[in-house]
């Protein structure tokens, strides 16, 4: 017996989402979320919970995206978007941004 399709939940309130993926604005940025299924209310507040702040233009990076990392003299890390404006030759990392911490952290190997 097919048993219904799985109900898509927001993993912060419950509520069903319809929608896939889930598309808010956040600062001047569209910003776009297959995974994990949140509701567009609650990813708002996690964007403003856990964005960084791209070392580049300034702008928010929100969470659960791709993030360019530096480093700089002290040994603090810093963001920065994963745009060809923003992602400049001095990043040598890459990493995904989750909530409010780095996931996933690539050196990549100069060449
Ligand atoms: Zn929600
Ligand atoms: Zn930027």
């Amino acid at each position: 017996m097919p048993g219904k399709p799985k109900e898509r939940r927001c993993s912060e309130c419950k509520a069903p989402v319809v929608e896939k993926p889930t598309v808010i604005e956040f600062g001047d940025q569209e910003i776009f979320l297959f995974h994990p299924v949140v509701c567009a209310k609650c990813l708002k507040s996690l964007c403003e919970r856990f964005s960084t702040v791209c070392a580049n233009c300034g702008g928010a990076i929100p969470p659960y995206s791709q993030v360019g990392v530096l480093k700089d003299e002290g040994g603090e890390r810093q963001f920065v978007h994963m745009s060809t404006a923003c992602q400049t030759v001095g990043s040598a990392f890459h990493g995904y941004w989750g909530r409010g911490k780095l996931h996933n952290f690539i050196q990549i190997e100069a060449c």
